[in-house]
């Protein structure tokens, strides 16, 4: 990031600190607005690219700029955004191949109905390659094939950062004014973590000196990840110890009451994405294990808060087990081969310089 560009991102936070901002949020799925319970939600992040359902290698068809721009944003295209074209070239192919392969998809290389659906769906704001480097699929070994031993997925950030304390505050920017029960959902999220290693969360009123500091935002918020609107990316969370923890400010959170039941396209389980980011602010990266809560997909109006075998043995190869935790109590522990990949996302590294900047400059 540049000086100037990183100045004007440091007076952009600076003023959202100055303004009361609050996040849309519903106690329970029938208090959402009519005008937002329709099926289909139109103009939402993605749901532009369901045209391109059936699109051809070789084709041009305008909008797949757009695409690549996506695949270029998680990271399975390292070209420059000025080089794109419409054109479904090699380029396209080629990401698709790789991004088939890290969400279990059939690999074709093609626009496929099925690979389609998986593009629009929210997801983390979080890369899931960059330079090559990948937590997913396409960057490990084939799992063995004697059917009793599976390979685990979650992965690590560069140089495996980690908390070196075991009590840690959380806080929440005054700004966004949230109520004591969408900070339970908080709360319930960090106990979720707790209960399997030695860590313990504790909520602090000081935002400058806790650990953890969480704020809802509205697009361009000066970190350089900008949000996108209703879904398309939900959140995002910084690697040990920047303790940075963002999330849309344009979602429909929900956050208590049968998500599932509903149907509101639109609607986002707070807790399910909650308990995600926290992964990623203890120092796991993105995991291809579709059960496991460090997927970076979620459907809108669907619940997935339990940490499962993957999430556990990967947060406990960090800070070990937590002495009241009973893996015999947990219906979701597998045996799994323990073997980390060392995998790693560095545009968290990046993330990382960036948030220490953010801290030195507003102190
Ligand atoms: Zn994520
Ligand atoms: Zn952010």
């Amino acid at each position: 990031m540049r000086p100037t560009v990183f100045l004007v991102a440091v007076s952009l936070l600076s003023l959202h600190l100055c303004l009361p901002v609050s996040a849309r949020f519903f106690p329970n799925v029938s208090s959402i607005p009519h005008n937002l319970l329709l099926p289909n939600v139109k103009n939402t992040a993605w749901d532009s690219f369901r045209k391109f359902s059936g699109c051809h290698f070789g084709e041009r068809f305008a909008g797949l700029t757009k695409l690549k721009q996506y695949f270029y944003y998680f990271g399975y295209i390292p070209d420059k955004v000025a080089n794109f074209t419409d054109n479904f070239d090699d380029q396209l192919q080629s990401a698709l191949r790789t991004y088939q392969q890290n969400f279990n998809l059939n690999v074709t290389g093609q626009l496929d109905e099925a690979t389609v659906e998986q593009l629009i769906r929210p997801r983390c704001g979080n890369a899931d390659i960059v330079n090559g480097s990948t937590s997913m699929n396409s960057g490990k070994a084939k799992a063995t094939s004697n059917g009793l031993r599976t390979v685990s997925h979650y992965s690590f950030f560069p140089g495996t950062p980690r908390w070196r304390k075991q009590n840690l505050t959380y806080t929440f920017w005054p700004n966004n004014q949230l109520g004591d029960d969408t900070k339970s959902v908080f709360s319930r999220a960090f106990q979720r973590w707790a209960e399997v290693i030695p860590l313990n969360f504790t909520e602090s009123g000081v935002y400058q000196s806790a650990d953890i500091r969480i704020g809802f935002f509205r697009g361009d918020h000066g970190d350089g990840e900008p949000f996108d609107g209703v879904l398309g990316t939900l959140a995002h969370a910084f690697s040990p110890p920047s303790g940075w923890f963002h999330l849309d400010l344009d979602e429909n959170w929900v956050i208590s009451g049968d998500v599932t039941a509903s149907v509101i396209s639109s609607a986002v389980d707070l807790e399910s994405v909650v308990v995600h980011e926290i992964g990623h602010l203890l120092g796991l990266g993105h995991s291809s294990d579709e059960e496991a809560i460090m997927y970076p997909t979620i459907s809108a109006s669907s619940r997935k808060v339990d940490l499962r075998n993957d999430d556990v043995l990967g947060i406990q190869q960090l800070y070990g087990t937590n002495p009241n935790y009973n893996t015999m109590l947990s219906p979701s522990v597998q045996q799994n081969d323990t073997s980390g990949t060392g995998c790693v996302d560095s545009r968290w590294a990046i993330n990382v310089l960036v948030a220490g900047g953010l801290v030195l400059m507003l102190l």
